[in-house]
């Protein structure tokens, strides 16, 4: 499938699900604008790997940095006909616990980032006529897990966000989806690995099949490319009537 001419925008793109969308999309033919942090080494290889892509450094917890970001899209790319709301953190702790400024940074980052940069392209799309907006929600988008209060309710929140929106530019051409993975072997899932021994009092490998595997009927995580995939099929003519959608791809998760 060919997106040439497109311009695409992905937050939370140096690394995971994110990198690999970026990959996807420069390699289906877009012009690409990728976000995230990292090192300088990491940061290039990422803009490499997504065919020379564009780079803006955002802070997606700061309203004045994703304008700006917004901004550079426009005067740099030309415009974002593709939007890929993906940039997330995840924190786990029993409730009583939590830090109250990692349920900010969860909030702001998972949830209110992705209203940010959509407020601000969704008038582009609609003049354009054709628009993609792809918010990478979760599993937890529709069920609960312990521990994991701030990620679920945010998820969750997407995803009726993702239903919100979509309903407003159904007539625009522009549709607007959720894709929701089970557990992907990314650095975010490999780092709350720590947190769930602690807080479950389990070993690292009772973690990873008793809790992560455990979930999915599949018994396998799912891969970065499966969910760019995914990305990819919806921003094809043939999703054109995908619209509102909340696309599991978690092996059965949410099917139990
Ligand atoms: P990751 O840690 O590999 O990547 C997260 C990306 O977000 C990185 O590029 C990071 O730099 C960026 N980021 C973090 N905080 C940021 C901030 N304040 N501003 C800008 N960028 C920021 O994680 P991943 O697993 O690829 O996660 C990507 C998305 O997929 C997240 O929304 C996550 O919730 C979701 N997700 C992941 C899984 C999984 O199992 N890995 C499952 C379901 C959903």
């Amino acid at each position: 499938m060919s997106l040439n001419g497109k311009r695409a925008l992905v937050t939370g793109a140096t690394s995971g699900i994110g990198l690999a969308i970026a990959k996807a999309l420069a390699e289906a033919g877009a012009r690409v604008m990728i976000n995230g942090f990292g090192s300088p080494e990491q940061i290039a290889t990422a803009q490499e790997q997504a065919g020379g892509a564009l780079y803006h450094g955002a802070d997606m917890s700061k309203p004045a940095e994703i304008e700006a970001m917004m901004a550079a899209a426009q005067d740099q790319l030309g415009g974002v006909d593709i939007l890929v709301n993906n940039a997330g953190i995840q924190f786990v702790s029993p409730v009583e616990d939590f830090p109250a400024e990692k349920w900010d940074a969860i909030l702001a980052i998972n949830l209110s980032s992705a209203f940010h940069t959509t407020r601000l392209a969704v008038p582009g799309m609609k003049a354009a006529g054709w628009g993609r907006i792809i918010n990478t929600a979760s599993a937890h988008s529709l069920v609960a897990s312990p521990f994991k209060s701030a990620y679920v309710a945010a998820k969750h929140g997407i995803a009726g966000f993702t239903k919100a929106v979509a309903l407003e530019v159904a007539t625009d051409g522009v549709t607007v989806n959720c894709i929701s993975p089970g557990y992907v072997w990314t650095p975010l899932v490999e780092q709350q690995i720590p947190d769930t021994m602690a807080a479950r009092g389990l070993t690292r490998e009772q973690v990873i099949q008793d809790v992560l595997l455990k979930a999915q009927p599949t018994r396998q995580f799912v891969t970065v490319e499966q969910v760019a995939a995914t990305a990819i099929f919806l921003c094809s003519d043939a999703a054109s009537q995908i619209t509102g959608a909340n696309i599991s791809m978690d092996g059965g998760w949410t099917a139990a």
